[in-house]
């Protein structure tokens, strides 16, 4: 029980927060006692007490009061022991370090030390629809053939839309169909410290002779690798060692490799020398499908009422859908009563409307500089450098699509333009378009980030 009520608040905060932030401050955390209408939350250490105390604590507090009105005070403390007993796979070492994906872990322990994969994504719990049916495909012959079929198997979608799950899967059904083969997960972050420890520590032979000794690398976030031109020499010659030796590669992004700023030349032919397969928005019917999924996984039953409304609200993220699902299956053991659709609207108000789903400006500047790896600042100036000029325009076309803004308003928002240049952007903008495939991928990839974030 206490369990559940923190995973629900979990996955709530994750919805609002980086990943790196995410995992510093909630890792090791849980509810030690509640009783009274009083919760107390245990945690690792001082700092992080006062961390989540300060800054965190409000929005924990509306979370579980919200979940269970009893909920009154809710407090903090250091566990005497900062270790739990940790179930360990045999062969691992020590307790070590939790590997961090970026993903919210509720079964930490499960994680296998050795290959950092998390047992609990598999083909089987991954709901296939239209929208993600090439990349399952792929994904499962190249669990079923490692390094014979599409190699590398290069993976992309928006936030939250099932690229880790599916890499994950790929490692977990490798493991199942073939014991002795060597599989490795690493979030490309990970690789990147590694690569830089490895330096620091001239240790850079000992780096290059582990990961050759890998059956199937499979490597989350690629798009992490911009700019980073030293991880991405590494990277080049870890990739050219097992792709010639056969050995499977499978590399998420947020986006095609085409579209990866600053990523060198050649391992984009590289990447684009496999299987590239993305992964879109689930459509209403597979958005149920997950939900009941879901639903049936954590053994609850849940209106069919109840899952339309989250299906109808929650169209860009499974990552959300699956937060709204856990407040409701919380609330329903907590109150032992299944959510009507009033409850669940009134549970799910803040998931639904919060007002970081509304489009602004801010938020279409902020998505475009982003996604070019430009800053803010840099978007707006008036700088001619081509680099520039294209997000620019992209921002301004945006601007038009998405806000219905005018003319003169968009150019007053780009560094005080005449109206006449933002004309001229959405025109140029909307012809190219018309011409352009690669254009539009990007236009999506930008949007999904404006609506998921
Ligand atoms: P991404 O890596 O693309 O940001 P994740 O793989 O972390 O997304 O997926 C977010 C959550 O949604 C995970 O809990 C995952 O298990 C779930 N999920 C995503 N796609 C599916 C699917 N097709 N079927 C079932 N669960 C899914
Ligand atoms: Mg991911």
């Amino acid at each position: 029980m206490k369990e559940e009520l923190w995973q629900a608040v979990l996955a709530q905060i994750q919805l609002t927060t980086s990943p790196a932030n995410f995992a510093t401050w909630f890792r090791n955390t849980e509810i030690t006692s509640q009783k009274e209408g009083k919760v107390v939350v245990g945690v690792p250490n001082a700092f992080a007490k006062e961390w989540l105390e300060n800054k965190y604590g409000k929005a924990i507090f509306k979370i579980l009061h919200s979940l269970d009105e009893e909920i009154k005070e809710v407090s903090y403390e250091v566990r005497k022991s900062g270790l739990r007993i940790l179930k360990r796979a045999p062969g691992s070492q020590g307790l070590g370090q939790v590997p961090e994906t970026g993903q919210l872990e509720f079964q930490e322990f499960e994680i296998d030390k050795e290959t950092n994969l998390n047992p609990r994504y598999t083909f089987e719990n991954f709901v296939v629809g239209p929208f993600n049916e090439l990349a399952q495909a792929a994904a499962s012959a190249a669990a079923k053939n490692p390094g014979q079929v599409y190699n590398p198997l290069f993976i992309y979608g928006g936030v939250g839309l099932g690229k880790t799950h599916l890499l994950q899967a790929v490692g977990n059904e490798v493991i199942k169909n073939f014991p002795q083969r060597k599989v490795k997960y690493i979030p490309s972050e990970k690789f990147t410290a590694g690569v830089v420890s490895s330096i620091r520590n001239r240790e850079m032979e000992n780096f290059k002779l582990k990961y050759q000794t890998i059956d199937v690398l499979i490597i989350d976030d690629i798009q992490f690798l911009a700019g980073k031109e030293k991880t991405q020499e590494e990277f080049f010659h870890t990739f050219n060692a097992l792709y010639e030796k056969n050995r499977q590669i499978v590399l998420s992004s947020d986006r095609p490799p085409k579209a990866i700023p600053a990523l060198a030349e050649r391992l984009r032919s590289r990447f684009e020398g496999g299987m590239i397969a993305d992964i879109s928005y689930p459509d209403y019917e597979t958005r149920i499908a997950i939900l009941k999924a879901k639903c049936l996984e954590r053994k609850v039953e849940l209106q069919d009422e109840v899952l339309g409304y989250i299906a109808s609200n929650i169209q860009r993220n499974i990552r959300e859908l699956e937060g709204a699902l856990n407040r409701l299956v919380a609330y329903r053991r907590l109150q032992n009563l299944a959510p009507d659709l009033e409850i669940t609207k009134s549970l799910l108000k803040n998931l639904i409307s919060a007002p970081s789903k509304i489009v602004s400006v801010k938020k279409i500047i902020q998505a475009v500089s982003e996604f070019y790896d430009l800053k803010e600042k840099e978007i707006i100036s008036s700088s001619r450098k081509k680099e520039i000029v294209k997000p620019r325009q992209i921002a301004m076309y945006l601007l038009r699509e998405e806000l219905k803004s005018s003319f003169p308003f968009i150019g007053r928002k780009f560094g005080g333009k005449d109206h006449t240049t933002a004309i001229h952007a959405f025109e140029k903008v909307s012809k190219e378009l018309e011409k352009s495939e690669n254009l539009a991928e990007e236009i999506n990839l930008i949007k999904q980030r404006i609506f998921s974030s």
